[in-house]
């Protein structure tokens, strides 16, 4: 029997409601969505229709996958960041829009655009492309430890028209022997997260997302004092940093810098007015 889109949209809604899905409703509708080949609204649009066989197989997959807690961003491989299109897998942190804040505190803080950035930790690449489609001459480099992340890196600057400014290469800032000169911004928006806060995470996060991308050491600030120790060899005299931070992290982030000889340290709320951002200068 032909399943109208209706149907099929109440059917996900309620095993998803089932999964404890808080997003249930919005989940049923972006993923039947996308099967119409469109957002969200497209359910109301089509909701006259019966789904063709194909479309209820693809949908039945979907609903499967996302009843098993897998992020929508995952299922339907893409998601937006700064208005441009990310491919992401379970190799890449799906993009937050609370790292947008990131991108609007350097364009803030940067008047003239920079000759070379360097994105630390760049998994999908969002960061880094992103900044460099508003600063239209600047070369950027993302440096990450998983290859399976550079490749979606790739995959994004080539589909965004960037590859011929955009760089990825595999790097650790762990091994102190930093061997790619230096930068005038460097952002990163490293793990961040305290070990044991890990099991409060949304199992969506904690099972599908990559761990290296998420946790940050006992007090969650490992990868900022790694990062740090490293700046020194990565930025030109008067670099920037920005760092997304996590929640009440933005003062020990700004001692770090501090201590470290940063000057003109400032905080940039996202919105929810949390400090969500730390930039600093080298000198
Ligand atoms: N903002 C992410 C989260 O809370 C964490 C990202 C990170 O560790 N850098 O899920």
């Amino acid at each position: 029997m032909p399943l109208s889109v209706d149907a099929a949209f109440h059917d996900a809604f309620q095993r998803f409601q089932t999964a404890s899905i808080d997003t249930a409703r919005l989940d049923a509708r972006l993923l039947l969505g996308a099967v119409l080949g469109g957002g969200a609204e497209r359910v109301l649009a089509e909701s006259g229709r019966d789904l063709s066989a194909v479309e209820a197989s693809i949908f039945e997959g979907f609903v499967k996958r996302r009843a098993g807690l897998e992020p929508i961003s995952q299922i339907l491989g893409v998601r937006e960041f700064w208005s441009l299109s990310f491919k992401v897998t379970s190799a890449t942190l799906t993009p937050r829009p609370d790292t947008e804040t990131l991108i609007e505190a350097a364009l803030a803080r940067v008047k003239e655009q920079p000759k070379r950035i360097l994105d630390l930790g760049t998994g999908s690449g969002c960061i880094v492309l992103s900044l460099l489609s508003e600063w239209k001459t600047t070369r950027g480099l993302g440096v990450d430890i998983s290859d399976d992340a550079l490749n979606v890196a790739l995959h994004n600057a080539q589909k965004l028209g960037f590859d011929d400014r955009a760089e990825f290469k595999i790097a650790d800032w762990r091994d102190g022997n930093w061997q790619h000169g230096r930068f005038d911004v460097v952002v990163s928006n490293p793990p961040y997260i305290p070990e044991a806060d890990m099991q409060d995470l949304d199992a969506d996060v904690r099972v599908f997302e990559p761990r290296t991308a998420l946790v940050g050491g006992a007090d969650g600030l490992d990868a900022y004092r790694e990062i740090i120790a490293q700046l020194p060899q990565m930025l030109t005299p008067k670099g920037l940093v920005l760092f997304e931070v996590g929640i009440g992290q933005a003062d020990d982030v700004e001692a770090l810098l501090l201590s470290a000889g940063f000057r003109g340290l400032e905080q940039y709320p996202d919105l929810s007015g949390i400090a969500r951002v730390v930039a600093g200068l080298y000198f």
